[in-house]
């Protein structure tokens, strides 16, 4: 399995899942077709065999599908998935899937995590150790809710992408980690592991390069929103709201409404 990122946009990241076995390669959330297209072809040069086969999104939004027309115009037989209640709003989608479906990438075999609260649809693929999370769990933050409640957002978060192990790496949609960091700290001013974190990726982000992907183990120690039943995360939003109780799902929805407006 290899992964490539394909910068996208202002700040998104398409990905290339690549079996090396089969050479059948994946893009999730192709935001645009040429970039994917010259990234897929300049791999194709040094590895004659690979073919484009699938495209994986995360939901429905523009900067996440953007590519799909075009690239499925230049590859006819491309399988294009999504979760099945974004059927009409995926352009070209023709596999729908459920929570917990497995789906082959040649002869990567990965799974399809619902995650709803970013939208109503919101799935990540979860292929060996690599999850894609599109913009559900970025790198320090986490997506804005915008069709779903905050409630499924913390639940997505904390106890389906929770579930995962430590060593899992996180292959986020965009490059925000920098600014969510900044949050992060506002957040936890104390955290060192923020600090140090935010220090390393204002470093990649000054050399250009990209801070996808992190480990959850990484998230678990300095994103605020997996770290919702920490003191110190508890004793900041107090501060910011104190009308809201201890429970880790308000302090959640604090910190959801905080960073909206940070
Ligand atoms: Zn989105
Ligand atoms: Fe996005």
């Amino acid at each position: 399995m290899k992964i490539l990122p394909v910068p996208c946009l202002r700040d998104n990241y398409a990905y290339l899942l690549i079996c090396e076995q089969s050479g059948h390669t994946a893009v999730v959330d192709p935001s645009e077709a040429a970039p994917v297209i010259k990234a897929f072809e300049a791999e194709q040069k040094k590895f004659p065999d690979l073919q484009l086969t699938a495209i994986l999104n995360t939901h429905h939004h523009a900067d996440h599908t953007g590519g799909n027309a075009e690239l499925c115009e230049q590859f006819p037989d491309l399988k294009v998935y999504g979760h099945a209640s974004d059927k009409g709003r995926i352009t070209a989608q023709n596999v729908m899937l459920e929570d917990g479906d497995s789906l082959s990438v040649g002869e990567l075999t990965g799974k399809a995590i619902f995650n709803p609260g970013h939208t109503t649809g919101a799935v990540s693929y979860a292929f060996e150790d690599a999850l894609f999370t599109g913009d559900t769990l970025f790198g320090g933050g986490c997506g804005r809710v915008f069709e779903g409640t905050t409630l499924q957002m913390y639940e997505s978060l904390n106890h389906v992408i929770g579930s995962f192990p430590d060593q899992t790496r996180i292959f986020f949609g965009h490059e925000y980690t920098v600014n969510n960091l900044r949050f992060a700290l506002v957040v936890e001013p104390d955290n060192p592991q923020v600090r140090m974190r935010s220090q390393r990726a204002v470093a990649l982000r000054g050399a250009g390069k990209a801070t996808t992907p992190s480990t959850l183990a990484e998230e678990r120690l300095t994103n605020p929103f997996l770290r919702c039943a920490e003191p110190a995360v508890i004793e900041s939003i107090r501060r910011h709201d104190p009308q809201r109780g201890p429970h880790p799902s308000e302090v959640f929805r604090v910190l959801r409404a905080w960073k909206d407006k940070f």
